[in-house]
C-alpha cells in the first residue's frame, strides 16, 4: 500500500506530537508535512512558554528530533488559507491536521476595553518573545503601576517578566530591545487581580514560588484575602493546601525594599476601566463585599484570561467556544464528519493544558485518523501538487535546514553579545538568515 500523505496545519506542540505518532506507528507507513505560517517552529512553545523557563524550553530538542525524521517536512513561511487553501491541501494529501492553536485574545466585556493602555496580556507575551508579528506599543510601560487581570500561570509569567532585572533577562534569549525596554521601563508596582479567593487560584504553586524568588521585587500578599472559613479550608486539595500555605508565608514576612513589588488583590473583579481616550484607573468591586467599590490608578492594563482560537478559511468553526468542532477529533459540519479532517490541540479543546496535555489529544486524533486509514488512502493527488504551487506563487518556503540556519545566526548573535542565544525578530531578517529571502 502506498504512504498515507497527510498534512498538519501549525507546528506547536500538538501538530508536532501528531507527526511523531503518526510517522511512528508500525502498521502503516506514514509521511507527514507541517505547514507554519512562521518561518520558525513549535509554535507557543517558542512565543508562549516564558523566555526565563528555560527547562520547559528544553522540549525544544525533542521536539526537533520529530522534525528530523525524515518522513517528516516542515514547511516555514507558509500560511494555510492564503498561500495555499485548505481546499487544495484536502485534494493533495490523504488527510489535514488542523493544529493551528489559538492565537486571538479572550475578552473581558469589562467597559473601557478598548481604551489605550488596556492591552490583552498575549500581545506583551508575543513582544517579549520576539514574535515577528508582535504589536505591542512600548509606551505603555511609562505607568508606574500596572494591573495584570486573571490569576493563571500566563498572568503570573507577565508580571514576573515586568519585574525581572536586566542581569536575569541576559540569561534567556529575548531580543536585546526587549531587555532594554524592560530595564528602562517605569512601571514600580504590579498589580495582580483575582475574581476570586486564593483558593481558587489557577497558578500553581511552582509558579508562584518561583515569583517570590525574582530578584528585584518584594511580592506582597494581604493576609486579609488569606482569610479562608475553616469549611472553605477544610475542602481544599493537597496542591491548593500547598499553594494556601505558601501564600500565607509571603503574607507573614515584611517586604524587603526590592525597587519593585508585585501585589496580590483577590476576591476583586474589574467593573470598569476609567478613562477618556487612555486608560487612568481599574474600578475594582469587592466579590465577597459587593458594596466596595475602589479605583486603582494605573495606566497599563493587562488582562491575562485566556487566548482564543481563529477561524480557517473552508473550516467549520463554533464562535462561542472559539474551537473547531469535531466528534472524538473528526471535523463536523453541523453533525456530519468531514471525510479526512481532523482537530488537534488547542483549536480543538481551547486554551488549557501544559504542553503535556497536547499529547494525549494528538493520541487520540491520530488513533481516528488511522482507523479511517483505509478509507483514506490514496485521496490526495500527492505534496508534489502544493509544493508546485507553492513555488508558482513565490512563497519563500523555510524548510528544517532554512530554519537550522535561522537557528545558527541566533546562537551567533549570542555569542556577539555575551549571551548563548538572542532570538531573531523581525520577519525579513528571518528569511534572510534562512537564505529564503524573495
Ligand atoms: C503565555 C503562555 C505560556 C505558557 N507556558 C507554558 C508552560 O510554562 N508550560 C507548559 O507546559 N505549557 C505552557 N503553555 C501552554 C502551551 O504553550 C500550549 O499547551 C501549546 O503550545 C498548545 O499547542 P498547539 O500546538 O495547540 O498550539 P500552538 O503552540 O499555538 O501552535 C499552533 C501553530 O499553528 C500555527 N498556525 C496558525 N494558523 C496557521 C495557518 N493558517 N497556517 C499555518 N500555520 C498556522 C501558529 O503559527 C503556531 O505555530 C503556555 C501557553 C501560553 C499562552
Amino acid at each position: 500500500m502506498a504512504p498515507l500523505r497527510i498534512a498538519v496545519v501549525g507546528s506547536g506542540p500538538a501538530g508536532a506530537f501528531c507527526a511523531q505518532i503518526l510517522t511512528e506507528d508500525t502498521d502503516h507507513e506514514v509521511r507527514v508535512d507541517v505547514f507554519e505560517r512562521l518561518p520558525t517552529p513549535f509554535g507557543l512553545v517558542r512565543y508562549g512558554v516564558a523566555p526565563d523557563h528555560q527547562k520547559i524550553k528544553s522540549i525544544v530538542a525533542s521536539l526537533t528530533e520529530i522534525f528530523e525524521n525524515p518522513s517528516v517536512r516542515f514547511l516555514g513561511n507558509v500560511t494555510v488559507g492564503s498561500d495555499i487553501t485548505m481546499d487544495e491541501l484536502r485534494a493533495h494529501y490523504d488527510a489535514v491536521i488542523l493544529a493551528s492553536g489559538a492565537p486571538l485574545d479572550r475578552r473581558l466585556g469589562t467597559p473601557g476595553e478598548d481604551l489605550s493602555g488596556v492591552v490583552a496580556a498575549r500581545n506583551f507575551v508575543s513582544w517579549y518573545s520576539g514574535h515577528p508579528d508582535a504589536t505591542f506599543d512600548t509606551s505603555v510601560l511609562t505607568a508606574e503601576r500596572a494591573v495584570v487581570v486573571g490569576v493563571g500561570n500566563v498572568a503570573l509569567d507577565v508580571a514576573r517578566m515586568l519585574v525581572r532585572t536586566p542581569d536575569e533577562l541576559r540569561r534567556t534569549d529575548v531580543p536585546e530591545h526587549v531587555i532594554d525596554t524592560l530595564a528602562g521601563h517605569s512601571v514600580r508596582e504590579v498589580c495582580v487581580v483575582g475574581r476570586r479567593g486564593p483558593e481558587h487560584a489557577k497558578f500553581t504553586n511552582k509558579e508562584f514560588l518561583e515569583l517570590a524568588e525574582v530578584e528585584g521585587a518584594d511580592v506582597i500578599v494581604s493576609p486579609d484575602d488569606l482569610a479562608l472559613s475553616q469549611e472553605a479550608r477544610a475542602g481544599t486539595r493537597p496542591a491548593t493546601a500547598r499553594l494556601l500555605a505558601s501564600l500565607q508565608k509571603v503574607a507573614d514576612r515584611r517586604p524587603q525594599g526590592r525597587p519593585r513589588s508585585i501585589r496580590f488583590l483577590f476576591n476583586r473583579t474589574p467593573v470598569e476601566f476609567v478613562g477618556d481616550t487612555s486608560v487612568s484607573a481599574v474600578r475594582l468591586a469587592h466579590t465577597t463585599r459587593p458594596e466596595v467599590v475602589e479605583d486603582l490608578p494605573t495606566g497599563l492594563v493587562l488582562p491575562a484570561v485566556g487566548y482564543r482560537g481563529a477561524a480557517l478559511s473552508g473550516v467549520p468553526f463554533d464562535d462561542a467556544s472559539g474551537t473547531i468542532p469535531h466528534r472524538d477529533a473528526r471535523v463536523l459540519d453541523g453533525e456530519r464528519v468531514l471525510p479526512g479532517l481532523y482537530a488537534v490541540g488547542w483549536v480543538k479543546r481551547g486554551p488549557s493544558g501544559v504542553i503535556g496535555t497536547n499529547r494525549l489529544c494528538a493520541s487520540e486524533t491520530t488513533a481516528a485518523l488511522l482507523a479511517d486509514a483505509p478509507d483514506l488512502s490514496g485521496k490526495g493527488s500527492g505534496p508534489a501538487g502544493v509544493d508546485a504551487l507553492l513555488r508558482l506563487r513565490g512563497v519563500a518556503v523555510v524548510d528544517w535546514s532554512r530554519w537550522r540556519a535561522i537557528e545558527a545566526a541566533e546562537v551567533a548573535r549570542g555569542e556577539a553579545t555575551g549571551r548563548t542565544r538572542v532570538k531573531l525578530y523581525d520577519r525579513n531578517e528571518m528569511l534572510l538568515a534562512a537564505g529564503a529571502a524573495t
